[in-house]
């Protein structure tokens, strides 16, 4: 570890578990073995606020995806883990949760670490996220069920339908919140009686390595879970065509995204992909400025912008505009920005120096497009890849900024003239992940919610997420559902079973 990194951790005195996590050499997790790649490669792990090594991570090779794929099939075909008494299975997940709670603040830490984050967010929101999600999906483990069936068809037949675990499942995770994205794939897998595959980041897997500890402490059979660390681009790749992966599930960007769904296509494998977002945010001119101004910031500033579905597009009723600007500007210039271990950061650096030349790049798009940079808008002198919380007024639809997804804390805003205006500008954009609509007025709001073309619509809040509800885009955000009862149905096949009775 970096000396710069060893006197930040001591600066904000980081707790012995996690000095403990970070001394030790890191491996992979395959087939319930600890494992370095197999050809010795690492890369390293840099902590964004400092700039410095924090340790390195096995570089996994298509050999490793090999092994770990045959270590989770060879526990789905022969192990115990889909013939578990479901609620067996929903103990040991409970067991699991248990432990991802008991380790929260270590959790948070590595998590704060490793990607830049709030260390508070990352506790209240990630790691609790995390154990909510395991409970949550617990509890499917001894509810699942066919149907039985009355045929129309001459005869006399008994017929079912069986709900039956896909198989192995591979999953592959972004770094913007690296455990709580993990266990929104492998929860509900595993609850199922399927097993799995996952790669993280390669940005940010000290905590899924930490969580693979807790999965072998938690008494799950070998093979069921297994991580291999390493580049989009080796183990990533491989896995979308790896003939041993009967579902790939996917978060990350539109076009890793595009190519990792067609791929995976080849092989008919099964697919879920989580992808971008540009979410719209409607502020009628009804709506109470003060705190929708706050809940807009927060909307697109949480995690630094680095959230799939921020309110990145605010679309204001012009009567109401420039008063909602002020309060807008105002509050955001409260927002602290500070290290991610600092307990009261709310704008942390970004994740890398490639994210953060990438928004300060965006940025400069916006100005020469000509939108009106009223807030922010620079990087601040390293170390640490912090950039400004940044707004732009008056923007046009056919900018870039307002047409890509920056993934950081830039937002951008113009005003409407009525409804039909708002939800033109709205719906006009390749992604559909969510909306949001900030108003008191009932009848509108429930009037907007049907025209959004959008898989979340979130009103007078953002990002309200819990694993009872659905989460997934509509167009180029995505297909597929991850967390609540619909996600369940991708992760199994059903059968229907034809019995003739005398
Ligand atoms: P990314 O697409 O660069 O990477 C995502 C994952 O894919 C990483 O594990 C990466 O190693 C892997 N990968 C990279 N190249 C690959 C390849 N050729 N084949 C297979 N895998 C490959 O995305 P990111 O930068 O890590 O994450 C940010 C993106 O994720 C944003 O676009 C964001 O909107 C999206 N995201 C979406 C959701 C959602 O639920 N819709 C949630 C979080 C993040």
């Amino acid at each position: 570890m970096d000396t710069v990194v060893q006197q930040y951790l001591e600066r904000y005195g980081v707790s012995e578990a996690t000095r403990r996590f970070l001394a030790k050499p890191q491996k992979m997790f395959i087939g319930g073995r600890w494992l370095e790649s197999g050809d010795g490669q690492f890369f390293d792990s840099v902590e964004p606020s400092t700039e410095g090594v924090i340790t390195r991570i096995p570089a996994g090779t298509v050999d490793d995806l090999d092994h770990a794929v045959a270590a989770a099939r060879a526990q789905f075909d022969g192990g115990q883990w889909r013939r578990l008494k479901p609620l067996e299975r929903e103990r040991l997940l409970h067991r699991l949760a248990d432990l991802i709670e008991a380790n929260a603040i270590e959790l948070a830490e590595l998590e704060a670490i490793d990607m830049g984050k709030s260390v508070a967010s990352a506790r209240d929101v990630d790691i609790q996220g995390t154990v909510d999600t395991f409970r949550y999906f617990a509890g499917w483990a001894s509810k699942l069920h066919g149907r039985t069936v009355e045929p129309s068809l001459p005869g006399n037949y008994l017929a079912y339908t069986r709900k039956e675990p896909i198989g192995v499942v591979g999953a592959i995770v972004p770094w913007n919140f690296p455990l709580q994205t993990m266990a929104w794939k492998l929860a509900a897998a595993l609850a199922v009686g399927c097993t799995t595959v996952v790669k993280p980041a390669e940005l940010t897997s000290l905590s899924t390595l930490r969580f693979a500890e807790l999965v072998q402490e938690a008494g799950i059979p070998d093979g069921v879970v297994n991580i291999v660390t390493g580049r989009g681009s080796v183990v990533g790749a491989a896995m979308a065509t790896h003939p041993g992966i009967d579902k790939l599930t996917f978060t990350g960007s539109t076009p890793v995204g595009r190519n990792v769904g067609r791929a995976a296509l080849d092989s008919i494998k099964r697919v879920t992909l989580e992808l971008g977002g540009k979410s719209p945010v409607l502020v009628l001119d009804d709506a109470d400025l003060a705190a929708a101004a706050r809940a807009v910031a927060n909307g697109v500033f949480f995690n630094s912008g680095q959230v799939c579905d921020a309110g990145t597009r605010a679309y204001v009723h012009r009567s109401v505009y420039d008063a909602f600007l002020d309060e807008l500007i105002a509050y955001t210039a409260t927002l602290k920005i500070a290290p991610g271990l600092d307990p009261d950061c709310f704008i942390s650096p970004l994740v890398s120096a490639l994210q953060k030349d990438r928004v300060v790049s965006y940025i400069d798009t916006g100005r020469r497009e000509g939108a009106e940079l009223v807030h922010g808008g620079h990087a601040l002198q390293g170390p640490g890849y912090y950039v400004e919380p940044t707004i732009f007024a008056h923007c046009r639809n056919d900018m870039n900024i307002v047409r890509e997804e920056i993934f950081g804390p830039v937002l951008v805003t113009a005003p409407f003239d009525d409804i039909d205006d708002a939800l033109a500008q709205a719906n006009d954009s390749p992604f559909g992940l969510a909306a949001a609509i900030y108003s008191n007025d009932l009848g509108r709001v429930h009037g907007l919610i049907p025209r959004l073309h959008a898989g979340s619509v979130y009103v007078n809040a953002h990002s309200t997420i819990d694993p009872a509800m659905p989460f997934g885009g509509f167009k180029e955000s995505g297909f597929g559902k991850d967390l609540g009862p619909e996600q369940l149905d991708h992760l199994m096949e059903t059968k229907a079973v034809w019995i003739t009775l005398p």
